[in-house]
């Protein structure tokens, strides 16, 4: 579903992304691991198109796409749920998912406002609620129903967990993974423990390389890998 082959990213003379690698086939979750400032939201925002990068190409379903805009790419159907998850603060949560809308793609049960309300009974609850008044477990809910909105085919989350209280986090977990049955997904995230648990294979990324590769056990049982790069 989507290849990254070999991409260098700078940010002006700094040299951020040093020929990352990465595939996703349809169906899958897989997860990106890494410290802080390792690289995984740069890897993000490169698929995205926010960071093009400056050698290597990106391809969703053999389609090249980058070196293209953003929202080209959205609708072609890549759907991101950035880490500080951008909700619009003064429109309620049903405006927040009106605004994201994108026609329905097929081959896909369509993700209407209305089919997210019933599908996020949290949601439906504070629909006429403003996003700025949303705790934080409640905003991350919305930000990745905001990005279904847009119907995608490929889901990219950046740090779902960061900062919310483990019951949330457990929350997130189920609802990822029942998304999973839809939309194939790739998760950046610090929280290996949680991201092992929820994906099938993950890479770790550190200083702008990725170091490793393997299935979700693999990652869970290495414990040079946990010690070194992941920390849990
Ligand atoms: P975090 O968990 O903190 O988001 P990360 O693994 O997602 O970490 P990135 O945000 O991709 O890491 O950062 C990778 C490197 O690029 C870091 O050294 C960071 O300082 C640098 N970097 C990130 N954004 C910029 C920017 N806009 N300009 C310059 N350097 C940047």
């Amino acid at each position: 579903m989507l290849r990254v082959e070999n991409i260098h990213v700078y940010y002006g003379e700094s040299y951020v992304l040093q020929g990352v690698s990465l595939h996703v086939q349809k169906g899958e979750i897989v997860c990106l691991l890494g410290r802080n400032g390792a690289g995984k939201t740069t890897t993000m925002r490169s698929i995205v198109g926010y960071n093009p990068p400056a050698r290597g190409k990106i391809f969703l379903e053999d389609r090249l796409i980058s070196g293209r805009p953003v929202y080209e790419n959205v609708r072609l159907g890549i759907g991101y749920v950035p880490e500080d998850r951008r909700i619009f603060a003064s429109l309620t949560v049903k405006e927040n998912l009106e605004v994201a809308q994108l026609p329905p793609r097929e081959g896909y049960i369509a993700w209407t406002p209305e089919r997210i309300l019933d599908e996020f009974p949290l949601l439906a609850r504070l629909k006429d609620r403003r996003g700025g008044e949303l705790s934080g477990g409640e905003q991350q809910v919305l930000a990745i129903a905001r990005a279904l909105a847009g119907n995608p085919r490929f889901l990219l989350l950046d740090e779902p967990c960061e900062g919310l209280a483990p019951v949330i986090v457990e929350m997130l977990g189920d609802i990822i993974t029942a998304l999973s049955k839809e939309i194939t997904i790739l998760v950046a995230e610090q929280n290996a423990r949680f991201a092992l648990k929820i994906s099938s294979r993950g890479y770790v990324i550190d200083k702008g390389r990725v170091c490793y590769e393997g299935s979700s056990e693999e990652l869970v049982s290495n414990e040079d890998i946990q010690c070194r790069y992941l920390a849990v």
